[in-house]
């Protein structure tokens, strides 16, 4: 049977990013079809780390108590060297966030939870038993495709003008648009893991415990369903092994501790792990993202994170420029925030990677790569996701007077503003925010403002009085509202008391422009730039 349909924008993967990808389309209204070759959902984990900012994703999304009523909330990484005294541990607890921890999380319940969160708030079920198995690219830049139903033998053919690629390390999307990726793999490394119960471990839940020798690496923590993980990787030598893999681990295990015992594991899975990096992102009107685009040494436990960040940089430009509200010279940004992301998190899982993983190596040089100069700050700023900045690829007009503080393309972090906000309440919302600050003197200013940008497109920027005493504001007939800041605290934030100023916050938490208020035509001319409603060209 064979059958023909369109479709708006169509996302291959229904793993984590993919999942991502269309929760952030359909928040903006922007109908998408979810579609994976799998008969259906994983039901093993791989992943079980969320990090700091895919949490304050969730929560921008609504969903973190989702996963905050059972994960575990674990304080870092602890660093066991075989025969050192010292005991290094990164420490995610003092990060600025309101997550200041990993919690610890099976990602078969991750994508679980954004299942249920896809289907009951949107009515979204992935397509499961569905593969793209064929991409033709038409003359404007749109795409046929060829989808496979092997479970009803079903053959679709489908226009679609977007296509993004979340289908994983062996990317079709990525293959078939001759897309390179590349990079190496780390060779003879074998990695094994399993999920397991077992008596007498001594190491605190609170902590991911990683054991180091010369000849092999074990990862121990506790998961929400009370098992453990148990991860070991050895040089070629647990491949060559013909032992059971709990026998394997017990060994491996008792070389480091002792009276510690692994009952039979609920799952376990052997792997071999690669470095690799795509060099582009985006080809014309298909992208890819997660590990399509970038696959990593498992250190830190990023992978997955990195990947969900991925579609929330893209999925609001996406959603907007679908829509017809945003300018389509958004979707370059893409390619050129993210792909330094991967870039830097191959770099760093590298680094990782040669402290805990370089079987063969003493543990005196791996011992003393901790104690280099911020090592522990640049870890942790950099596997929680709270260090990623785009301030690189932004060029400020010139003219613009420099403020201090956190700058165009920087995260903002988040502050407490009263008794009853927060920054990052006032930012929950599709939308972008342009938070007009300043005292009751400004506010008329603020209101020309927020008319003068109304004016430009209502429906991408949400405009927000912030003061520190009460007052309503009145757009032209539409109130803006405004919010207390009673003790100046983000003023604080951004180091300018006292300087009515703009700052437009982009809907994946970073800045996307800020200046004096007084300096608002510049403001103007980026919203024109970026968000002027264009006369729906590629409006659905
Ligand atoms: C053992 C292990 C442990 C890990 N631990 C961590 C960790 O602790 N922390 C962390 O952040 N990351 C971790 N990772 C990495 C993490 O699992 C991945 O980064 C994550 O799964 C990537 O998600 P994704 O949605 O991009 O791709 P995937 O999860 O691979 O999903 C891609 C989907 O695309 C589908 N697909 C492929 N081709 C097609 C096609 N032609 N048509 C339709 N569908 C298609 C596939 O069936 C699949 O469901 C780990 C990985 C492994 C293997």
């Amino acid at each position: 049977m064979s059958t023909s349909t369109t479709n708006p924008i169509l996302i291959v993967g229904a793993g984590p990013t993919g999942m991502i990808m269309a929760i952030e389309l359909a928040r903006r209204g922007v109908p998408c079809r979810l579609i994976d070759k799998k008969e259906g959902p994983t039901d093993t984990s791989r992943s079980f780390t969320l990090h700091a900012k895919t949490m304050e994703m969730f929560e921008h999304m609504g969903i973190a108590h989702r996963f905050l009523s059972s994960g575990i909330k674990s304080k870092g990484f602890s660093f066991n060297f075989k025969g050192k005294d010292e005991r290094p541990s990164l420490d995610f607890t003092g990060i600025d966030s309101p997550f200041p921890y990993i919690l610890v999380f099976n990602q078969n319940d991750t994508e679980r939870e954004l299942r249920e969160h896809l289907e009951t708030t949107y009515g979204i079920v992935p397509q499961w038993h569905t593969a793209l198995n064929k991409i033709s690219v038409s003359d404007d830049g749109s795409f046929n495709l060829v989808l496979y139903n092997d479970l009803t033998g079903n053959k679709e053919t489908l226009d679609t003008p977007w296509l993004v690629g979340c289908d994983g390390i062996h990317s079709f999307v990525r293959k078939s648009l001759r897309l390179d990726f590349e990079g190496e793999n780390y060779d003879g490394m074998v990695m094994q893991m399993m999920d397991v119960a077992h008596d007498n471990f001594q190491g605190s839940d609170d902590w991911v415990h990683y054991y180091m020798s010369k000849e092999n690496f074990l990862l121990i923590t506790r998961l929400p369903n009370g098992n453990h993980r148990v991860l070991i990787s050895e040089m070629g030598e647990t491949d060559a092994s013909d032992l059971a893999p709990r026998e394997a681990f017990q060994k491996l295990i008792d070389g480091h501790m002792e009276g510690t015992q692994l009952a039979e594991p609920s799952w376990a899975t052997k792997w071999t792990i690669w470095k690799r990096l795509a060099k582009q992102y985006r080809a014309g009107n298909a992208f890819l993202c997660g590990d399509a685009a970038h696959v990593h040494s498992p250190s830190g436990g990023q992978g997955m994170n990195i990947g969900m960040q991925d579609a929330y940089n893209l999925g609001w430009k996406l959603a907007l420029v679908a829509k017809g509200t945003g300018s389509p010279e958004l979707l370059d940004s893409y390619h050129v925030e993210r792909r330094p992301v991967g870039d830097q998190a191959i770099l760093g899982t590298d680094a990782m990677h040669d402290i805990i993983m370089a079987h063969g190596h003493g543990m005196e040089d791996r011992l003393a790569l901790t104690q280099e100069p911020n090592w522990h700050d640049d870890a942790v700023s950099r596997i929680s996701g709270m260090s990623y900045t785009y301030q690189d690829t932004y060029d400020l007009p010139a003219g613009l007077t420099s403020l201090p503080g956190p700058q165009p393309g920087e995260r903002l972090p988040d502050v407490k503003l009263s008794d009853a906000h927060r920054l990052f309440d006032v930012l929950r919302h599709p939308q972008l925010t342009l938070l007009m600050i300043g005292d009751k003197d400004a506010t008329n200013e603020a209101i020309d403002v927020a008319r003068q940008v109304a004016a430009h497109n209502v429906e991408a920027i949400k405009p927000v009085l912030v003061t520190s005493q009460h007052q309503e504001a009145d757009a032209g007939g539409a109130i803006i509202e405004s919010v207390l800041d009673t003790n100046h605290s983000l003023e604080a934030m951004l180091a300018t008391r006292g300087q009515p100023q703009t700052l437009l916050v982009r809907p994946d938490g970073y800045i996307a422009f800020r200046c004096l208020l007084t300096e608002q035509s510049y403001l103007l001319d980026y919203v024109q730039r970026y968000f002027t409603t264009l006369s729906a060209t590629k409006a659905i």
